[in-house]
């Protein structure tokens, strides 16, 4: 939560702070607070009551024989951290603000408010990740590829909320590549595109940013190069606002499928050289503003 910040929610009568799962109890114009950094920025209609949940206390990582769980309240600086797979932090770089902000929104917080640029949750939909969803008696766990559903629109009920994102070791392990672009340097995300090989041969192409909600597009084994644009141009919710048009969206989305299959096709120790080249220095390869590509 943002301790000390002005705040303008002129209907807001109460800030609870549980502590326990029984204490996660919602009534109209209630919400949940993760890190506050959209819930404070904007006025907002009808909200009456926040819960708090990182008084809960939930611990930000745990390693899991399966892979790793990471809290709802785990914060995109934290999860830019973990070097496990660089999707971790090629997607929270991809939110585009300043650390500030990283520092205190969630990666819960990032899913729940489903917005297209919502980067972690082009990771969590790129990893095949889980949500654990709660309230305040039982628990439930959905992909959340099929959590998100449209702009600003989940299948989470009014008393729910995302306890945790688990992330399993198979597609932990697998081989991926990256590919963002923005119309500015700090602009939020035109599209955002992500390949994937698994032990197994199975490729996984996710596509978001451009879209209303992100899509998983999956091939036994890596699809030949027209099976490929068949699939990203059968998609069909591209988004237009000020950060693109769909038209370019879909052109952009089909390049980089195309250069990631291109990419993925190669021996592996030419990817392993590659993710060293993105720790060690800002890669435009992958990571793109309009008029470079
Ligand atoms: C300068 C700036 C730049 C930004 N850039 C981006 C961007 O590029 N992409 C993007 O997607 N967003 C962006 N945002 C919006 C927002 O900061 C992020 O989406 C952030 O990840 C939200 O997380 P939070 O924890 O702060 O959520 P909060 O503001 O606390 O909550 C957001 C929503 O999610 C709900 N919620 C929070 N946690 C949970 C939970 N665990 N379970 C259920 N519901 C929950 C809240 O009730 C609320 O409706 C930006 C905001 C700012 C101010």
């Amino acid at each position: 939560m943002l301790t000390g910040a002005t705040m303008d929610l002129i209907t807001l009568r109460e800030v609870r702070t549980p502590r326990s799962r029984e204490e996660l109890v919602f009534a109209k114009g209630d919400r949940a607070l993760g890190g506050g950094t959209w819930l404070y920025s904007e006025p907002q209609e009808g909200l009456e009551a926040l819960v708090d949940l990182t008084t809960m206390g939930w611990q930000d990582l745990e390693r899991t024989a399966s892979g790793i769980v990471l809290a709802a309240t785990c914060t995109v600086a934290t999860v830019r951290e973990l070097s496990d797979v660089s999707l971790f932090q090629q997607c929270a770089d991809s939110l585009l603000a300043s650390w500030k902000i990283h520092r205190f929104a969630t990666i819960g917080g990032n899913i729940a408010l489903a917005l297209p640029a919502g980067s972690m949750t082009s990771l969590c939909v790129a990893l095949d990740a889980i949500a654990v969803i709660w309230n305040a008696t039982t628990e439930r766990r959905m992909p959340v590829a099929e959590l998100v559903l449209g702009v600003q629109s989940t299948a989470l009920e009014p008393d729910e909320v995302i306890r945790a994102i688990e992330f399993s070791a198979g597609p932990l392990a697998s081989r991926t590549g990256f590919r963002r672009i923005a119309r500015s340097p700090l602009g939020r995300t035109g599209t955002l595109v992500t390949g994937r090989v698994d032990d197994t041969g199975e490729a996984v192409f996710t596509v978001s940013g451009g879209t209303t909600r992100p899509h998983q597009l999956r091939f036994d084994e890596l699809p030949s190069e027209r099976a490929l644009v068949n699939a990203v141009s059968g998609i069909h919710d591209w988004y237009l606002d000020a950060h693109g048009s769909p038209d370019w969206r879909r052109a952009m989305s089909v390049l980089f499928a195309e250069e990631l299959r291109d990419e993925l096709s190669r021996p592996r120790w030419n990817d392993t050289r590659h993710d060293t080249q993105h720790d060690t220095q800002h890669d435009t390869q992958n990571d793109r503003q309009e008029g470079l590509a």
